[in-house]
């Protein structure tokens, strides 16, 4: 059997051409270097240690999380006739599998890496032949990543052991900060780091604030013919929100989340993958692993956790490249209950997760391009406009409201930074209620200095200085000067706001959208 690269992409794998940076990487690893790949979910990182195992002498040692991805891998690659093998907790074959890789009859070997930084694996290492060291899901090893897993930091030991042997570290989703992490840990260097095109040109973009969320999602899977995932936030409302939408039986809707009873979700999920119009709502569990390319359309019904996971489940639509669509429901209660999580967290990892959600309040606040956030968030250099998600496509008017942010940050500070928002709009706007005068707060400077058209303001304002930073609340829901208000006080900041488009009218029952 020859090795080269090409002809083994053509004759083991089948395929006519490497895909986007596939090849660098592979050269790379081929060379010997060390190297960290950051693919999207679907671009292919599979082939890039795969490839090299066959290619090179020895066995590729492929750390990896989970058991379940593990036997996936196996799986495929025993399907092009692949050597490969695992040593897990499920595995009874360990013996026969020890002996293949001491006798250079194995190509990839998966373990996790609890086990592979362990001294036993390490002493069967010893009496083998590598080739490579794939460390998979590499985001693991960073406490500053989404995923953190202690046993990862484990490995640095055993890599460093076979110096000699290449490692390659391969994640879809990491930040600047969980990069620079993985290199640091897994003795990468800088010029190692590979990343690929981040862009799905095909997939349009639209962010909007709940209002209405039954409405919004009926009116939104009324509109969108084709296969549509609705991600939804807990278990119960993935029930709820599909009996909703399947009322009025238009379309079949199913639902989809880790509770329900294991034939009855094979059987949604086998349902949605054969449907050319079925609706799904899932909780996230829901798309992994699963191959359905020609989803029109994900709406999230709530936040997603980072922006990688946004973009990882967003990016389920639209595989077959054809025009997709992808919305975002979101409220600020959202963001509060994400705060509030954050103050349960060990403190290493608090600076992390609030970056996390600052990152989306950057991306639902905007009223630039959304896809140049997404983007950017992945180390790209995007245009600033994209021409294809709703802030580009329909550019909102913004106003500048940094006067009325202003006084409010004063009232909440005068008030002494412990009162809901119903009280200081009432503090701001001169009402004189019990609860104000009870306070003494209608003798403050702050009383009544927000008149007329202002006062409509006040809510969103306060919306968007929570999702600066400006405001927090403390554990009563009171509100709180935070990090971002400043600035802002100082008059060194401007606070705008994207006006809301108009609510469309309700279209009367029995009537088509
Ligand atoms: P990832 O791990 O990055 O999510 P996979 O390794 O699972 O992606 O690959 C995703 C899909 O793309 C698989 O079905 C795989 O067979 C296919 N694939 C990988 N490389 C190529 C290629 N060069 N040409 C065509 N298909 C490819
Ligand atoms: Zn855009």
């Amino acid at each position: 059997m020859t090795r080269d690269p090409a002809t083994l992409l053509h004759e083991v794998f089948g395929f006519p051409a490497f895909r986007g940076v596939q090849k660098q990487v592979i050269d790379r690893v081929l060379d010997g270097k060390n190297t960290l790949a950051i693919m999207p979910t679907g671009a292919g990182k599979s082939l890039c240690y795969q490839l090299p195992a066959l290619a090179r002498d020895g066995c590729c040692v492929v750390i990896s999380p989970l058991i379940a991805l593990m036997h996936d891998q196996l799986r495929a690659a025993h399907a092009v006739g692949i050597r490969a093998a695992s040593l897990t907790s499920v595995d009874s074959d360990w013996r026969e599998t020890q002996d293949r890789l001491r006798r250079g009859d194995l190509d990839l070997l998966y373990v996790a890496p609890e086990r592979a930084s362990g001294e036993g694996f390490r002493a069967l290492l010893r009496e083998a032949d590598l080739a490579l060291f794939a460390i998979d899901e590499a985001h693991c090893v960073s406490e500053w990543g989404h995923d953190f897993r202690p046993d990862y930091r484990l490995l640095r030991p055993l890599l460093d052991e076979f110096g000699w042997v290449p490692r390659l570290a391969l994640t879809a989703t990491a930040d600047a900060h969980t990069r620079e992490d993985i290199l640091v840990q897994l003795g990468i260097p800088h010029d190692g780091m590979i990343i690929s095109g981040f862009d799905r040109p095909n997939i349009r973009y639209a962010v909007h604030p709940r209002d209405g969320l039954s409405r919004q999602i009926g009116d939104l899977v009324a509109s969108q013919p084709g296969p549509g995932i609705i991600y939804a936030q807990t278990r119960a409302a993935t029930e709820k929100m599909a009996e909703m939408l399947g009322k009025d039986g238009r379309r079949e809707v199913r639902a989809y989340h880790a509770g329900m009873p294991p034939e009855m979700r094979s059987a949604n999920q086998s349902a949605f993958i054969a449907s050319e119009d079925m609706v799904m709502v899932a909780t996230v569990a829901f798309g992994m692993g699963i191959d359905k390319p020609d989803v029109r359309f994900v709406a999230h019904a709530g936040l997603p956790k980072s922006i990688e996971s946004y973009y990882q489940e967003s990016g389920r639509a639209g595989r077959d490249g054809e025009p997709a669509e992808a919305h975002l429901f979101w409220g600020a209660e959202d963001f509060a209950r994400a705060r509030m999580r954050i103050t349960e967290l060990e403190d290493a990892r608090q600076a992390g997760e609030r970056a996390r959600i600052a990152a989306l309040g950057a991306l639902v606040e905007t009223g630039g391009c959304r896809r140049a956030i997404l983007l950017r968030h992945f180390g790209e250099s995007p245009p600033a406009t994209c021409g294809n998600c709703d802030n580009c496509l329909n550019p909102p008017p913004r106003i500048d409201v940094t006067q009325v942010a202003r006084k409010f940050l004063s009232a909440v500070y005068r008030t002494g930074q412990s009162f809901g928002l119903g009280h200081l709009e009432a503090v701001l706007t001169g009402t004189r209620n019990d609860k104000v005068a009870q306070r003494g707060h209608d003798r403050l400077s702050v009383f009544g200095i927000v008149e007329g058209e202002e006062a409509a303001l006040l809510r969103p304002v306060s919306r968007a200085l929570l999702l600066r930073d400006a405001l927090t609340t403390n554990e009563h829901g009171g509100l709180v000067l935070g990090p971002g208000a400043r600035s802002i006080l100082r008059g060194e900041d401007e606070v705008a706001l994207v006006l809301p488009p108009k609510r469309k009218p309700r279209a009367k029952k029995g009537q088509e959208a």
